[in-house]
């Protein structure tokens, strides 16, 4: 069973809204085990979507159309399904009484062009509609078969759930789940992970369940996917769990957390428990790890706060930096412990570096000095990073963390 979704509405293709529709179907399918391979999105016009619907039909068994079944002229939907399944739209008198009743509950006159909404291609099935005007659609196309659902998203789900996706089970004869995991990681770049994944990624074209992908997505990190099919949701979580351990066992702590979990929660959470708190001297990033720290629920709890020490002064009077060049080693090592002592905290982490556009003392952009005072030690690391100016800000807030991780993991006890 092959199904896909086709996204009727202007507003998708302009970008006025953005097609969360399609995303939810998308992963609701997945969850039924259900392929999917394609998605459009198409203006409201009733060429265009009935040719998007043809397309659709041609290379898979099922399609769910969404949106384009409203009162309003551009609404044509209805009229492309009937030019699909060649065929006129008849007026459905059950659905003209419910919409009509609908209006009464709430004392209104039902204007004349909701009745539009009760024309219904000849031989197509209903789909009652709960939560709005507008019914759904079942129709049928020989051994294929199109779904209309509304696109307000509320009454969209609704009735993906109750009506389509039973159905589609159904017909597909049940008995799959497809389920993914990511797996994040940081300290890499895409092609080196390939590398060391390939003997993995080899292993698993041999029997292609399950599947890894790879994400990258900037300061978010690498993220390699997992995906598995089985037939039940056990089974598949199983697979997961296998291939996830052989990942983890060629990457390593490169591996910084699953699915949700992000650098800062994951730092967050070995600070909690080992019930020690942070503290940040930003120069490049003003605050930007602050921020991301302070957004992880429970943050309170490890962290302590941060000094923006944009200028050099700032840096030399309050955190005890020694005068010098400010893109350093020295500086880091000084900011760090400048944190630690300045907020109180008992790890300190600092940032210092030049992001550009513009070198600084001659040091070149994507130059960066991560600082970490932990125990006794207060070291500095040198890194580089390229690009512009908000990604290598970025990419020293995520690579800080990270080290700060690391050195978290690799203390001794
Ligand atoms: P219906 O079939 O329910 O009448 P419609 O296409 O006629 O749908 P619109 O007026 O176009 O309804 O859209 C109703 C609301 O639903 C709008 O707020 C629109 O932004 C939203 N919407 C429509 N399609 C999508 C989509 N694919 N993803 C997210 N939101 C959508
Ligand atoms: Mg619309």
């Amino acid at each position: 069973m092959r199904a896909e979704v086709v996204a009727v509405g202007t507003e998708l293709v302009l970008g006025d809204v953005v097609d969360t529709n399609s995303a939810w179907i998308g992963r609701r399918l997945a969850e039924a085990g259900i392929d999917s391979h394609f998605q459009t999105k198409v203006g409201d016009n009733v060429e265009r979507i009935e040719a998007a619907l043809r397309v659709a039909l041609g290379r898979s068994d099922a399609v769910i159309v969404c949106g384009g079944l409203g009162p309003t002229p551009d609404d044509v939907t209805r009229e492309a399904l009937a030019r699909v399944m060649d065929v006129d739209l008849v007026r459905d008198e059950e659905v003209l009484d419910r919409i009509a009743e609908r209006f009464e509950r709430r004392g209104r006159p039902m204007p004349a062009s909701n009745e539009r909404q009760a024309e219904v291609p000849k031989g197509a099935i209903v789909i009652e509609q709960r939560r709005g005007t507008a019914p759904g659609l079942v129709c049928p196309l020989g051994d294929r078969v199109v779904y209309a659902v509304p696109g307000v998203p509320h009454e969209m789900t609704e009735m993906v759930e109750r009506a389509v996706v039973p159905d589609l089970e159904q017909r597909g004869g049940g008995g799959a789940v497809i389920v993914s995991r990511v797996l994040r990681t940081w300290g890499e770049d895409e092609s080196a992970l390939a590398e060391q994944l390939a003997p993995r990624i080899e292993a698993l074209d041999q029997a292609p369940n399950p599947t890894l992908a790879f994400l990258a997505s900037g300061m978010d990190g690498i993220k390699v996917r997992i995906t598995a099919k089985a037939p039940t949701m056990a089974d598949a979580r199983a697979v997961l769990d296998a291939e996830e351990a052989a990942v983890r066992a060629i990457l390593g702590q490169r591996v910084f957390g699953v699915d949700d979990e992000t650098i800062e929660s994951v730092v967050g959470t070995l600070l909690g428990d080992a019930g020690l708190t942070l503290g940040l001297a930003e120069s490049m990033t003003g605050g930007l790890i602050a921020s991301r720290c302070s957004e992880v629920p429970g943050s309170s709890g490890w962290f302590r706060g941060g000094v923006v020490s944009y200028a050099s002064e700032v840096k030399f009077d309050l955190l005890d930096v020694p005068e010098g060049s400010v893109v350093s080693a020295t500086a880091a090592e000084a900011m760090a412990a400048g944190a630690r002592r300045v907020l109180e905290s008992d790890v300190g982490l600092s940032v210092t570096g030049v992001a550009g556009p513009e070198t600084q003392e001659g040091v070149p952009v994507g130059t960066v000095f991560v600082g970490v005072a932990l125990g006794d030690e207060v070291a500095a690391v040198l890194l580089r990073f390229s690009g512009d100016r908000t990604s290598i800000r970025r990419l020293a807030s995520s690579a800080a963390l990270d080290l700060l991780r690391h050195r978290l993991l690799d203390r001794p006890g």
